[in-house]
């Protein structure tokens, strides 16, 4: 549990009790808390006693100490009980706020989606006072968008279903090894279904155990190699399990991960030496006899090629350049994380847990970033603040000398086009990074005029986010980003590739070109609490897509480059 699991908990509350039709300033006491909790700089763990948190009374403490200790609220429990569960979807409808679904509750006993449908279609809804032609249906029509699944789905999402279905495939002691195989493998950024494949000498016990997973909502298919499943809470998703011996997993693996593209050009190489691939291996036409590997690797080198990476295997050139060694950045290469955030502004652990997190991943640096004072939202520091921070770090520095703590910030570039700190006061900072986190709807003429700024600028590192888009979500600003490479590049400027699976922001065919403009790339995990900076892997995967070379990537540097690159105007 962490701080945002209790915020999480008062807004909770507080929608219930709005629902409810509760005295305002009751609602009020749990939302004054939430944001309490979230300005005030100690994480959950250094919060010895609540009351001390500003906006934190006597009512919203206890029901927070009960939840921290048991990890259960009584007060939740009872609203759950006292409240259709099923009334909470609704308030991601236009126009529907709590006063207004606990009003359509109360009045005429809508309940869910299905019955709030009816009220609009039979029109009973109009007898609630404020329900409007115009209302009514732009809630119709988001009811119709609700209601389907899209073909496809956001990795992001995906991700976190498969780390579900991971851990629970590790507790099962008859599965050898597995792997997940297909386009989530491959780091695509919109995934269909979700496949695996497992290695087990007992398949009938795996299958079994498989077949008692949570949450199954419908068993499409059960053969003696397969078993394929619906799972999901939001969304339906399918999942298929492909159950193999020793012998063919290679194979297998390299089969169901596909692309469809790259398998074709495969079976082309394998035609022309007289051979056949399937998913059990590589059997030789001439002689019958077929062929098993122990890696993906073997399988490679069999036909005289180097190992190519998931993520590469888009059947484009990738068969012609793996013949030759390929220089690309490496996981283990990466010594730091130049994009986090910790209580000080929006997240959920301290500087001191973030910095532990690090030293645990044998990092040799990282930069603490916080948001500035223009992103109050997220309760971004202003410079005073700041300065404050800075005399933590330096605490922090002296108890883990092991480490490189660079003080930085993720400064905001405000919507007029200016930036958010005088440059006196930027000179003076480890490490700047300019984000634009607003007025996503300027014209691609203003939102230029910003970027421009912000690369001109002497003491700006890096761009962040640099699209600002959310996968399967919004496509973020209007930005010329050749334009955007070229100005970087001029400037001698840095570019993120924010490895946040939400972002995945700069996309590979950007990274291609800045590459060749030697703009140095760094992969920033964007971290708000500890568990997150593990999204580091799906960044070097991006990054990989690009062909990005170790050198490219700022964050294989030495601490010693780091800050020569952050001096280079000083
Ligand atoms: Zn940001
Ligand atoms: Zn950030």
């Amino acid at each position: 549990m962490n701080k945002k699991d209790v915020i999480k908990l008062l807004e909770e509350i507080a929608l219930y009790l709005e629902i409810k039709g509760e005295n305002p300033f009751r609602i009020a006491a749990y939302r004054k808390a939430a944001q309490g909790l979230e300005k005030d700089v100690r994480s959950l763990d250094e919060i010895t006693d609540f009351l001390t948190v500003d906006g934190i009374g006597k009512g919203t403490n206890d029901v927070i100490v009960e939840y921290v200790n048991t990890g259960t609220s009584t007060m939740l429990e009872q609203l759950k009980e006292e409240i259709p569960e099923t009334l909470l979807p609704l308030l991601k409808l236009p126009g529907l706020g709590g006063k207004r679904v606990g009003t359509l509750y109360k009045e005429l006993g809508i309940t869910d989606i299905e019955t709030l449908k009816k009220a609009c279609l039979t029109g009973t809804i109009y007898q609630v006072k404020g329900f409007g032609k115009k209302t009514v249906e732009n809630i119709l029509k988001a009811l119709d968008e609700m209601g389907q699944r899209p073909e496809r789905l956001p990795i992001y999402y995906m991700l976190q279903l498969v780390e579900e279905i991971k851990q629970y495939l590790r507790e099962i002691p008859e599965i050898n090894r597995f792997s997940v195989a297909g386009s989530i493998r491959r780091l695509s950024e919109m995934i269909k279904d979700i496949d695996f494949v497992i290695d087990t000498d007992d398949a009938e016990t795996v299958k079994a155990k498989l077949l008692q997973m949570e949450n199954i909502k419908e068993v499409i298919n059960q053969g003696d190699t397969k078993i394929s499943y619906v799972l999901g809470d939001e969304y339906a998703v399918s999942v298929d399990f492909l159950i193999v011996d020793e012998n063919a997993y290679a194979s297998s693996l390299h089969h169901f991960t596909g692309s469809k593209e790259h398998n074709v050009k495969m079976r082309q190489l394998a035609k022309a030496r007289k051979e056949k691939i399937n998913e059990y291996g590589v059997t030789n036409l001439e002689t019958g006899e077929r062929k098993h590997f122990e890696t993906e690797e073997a399988f490679f080198n069999h036909f005289h090629l180097n190992f190519i990476p998931p993520e590469l295997r888009e059947g484009k050139d990738e068969l012609e350049r793996f013949k030759e060694h390929v220089n690309l950045v490496r996981d283990e290469q990466i010594k730091g994380d130049l994009h986090m955030h910790t209580t000080w502004s929006d997240g959920a652990h301290s500087i001191e847990e973030m910095v532990n997190a690090a030293r645990e991943k044998g990092y040799q640096y990282i930069a603490i970033t916080d948001h500035s004072k223009f992103l109050r939202v997220a309760n971004g520091l202003d410079e005073k603040r700041l300065l404050k921070q800075r005399e933590e770090i330096e605490r922090l520095r002296q108890k883990y000398p092991d480490i490189h703590i660079l003080h930085g910030v993720e400064m905001d570039i405000l919507p007029n086009g200016t930036l958010d700190f005088s440059d006196d006061f930027l000179k003076e900072m480890d490490w700047v990074i300019a984000a634009i986190h607003s007025g996503f709807n300027q014209s691609r003429e203003d939102i230029m005029k910003r970027l421009k700024t912000a690369c001109e600028n002497p003491y700006v590192d890096l761009i962040a986010h640099p699209t600002g888009r959310l996968i399967g979500r919004r496509s973020g600003y209007d930005v010329d980003v050749e334009a955007l490479i070229e100005m970087a590049s001029e400037t001698n400027t840095a570019l993120e590739l924010n490895a946040n699976p939400m972002r995945l922001d700069l996309a590979p065919e950007w990274l291609d070109k800045a590459q060749e403009k030697n703009i140095p790339i760094a992969v920033n995990t964007d971290s708000h609490q500890t568990s997150t900076l593990t999204f580091m892997q799906y960044g070097l995967q991006v990054a990989r897509k690009a062909y990005l070379q170790p050198e490219t990537v700022m964050n294989t540097w030495d601490v010693e480059a780091i800050i020569r690159f952050s001096n280079r105007n000083k």
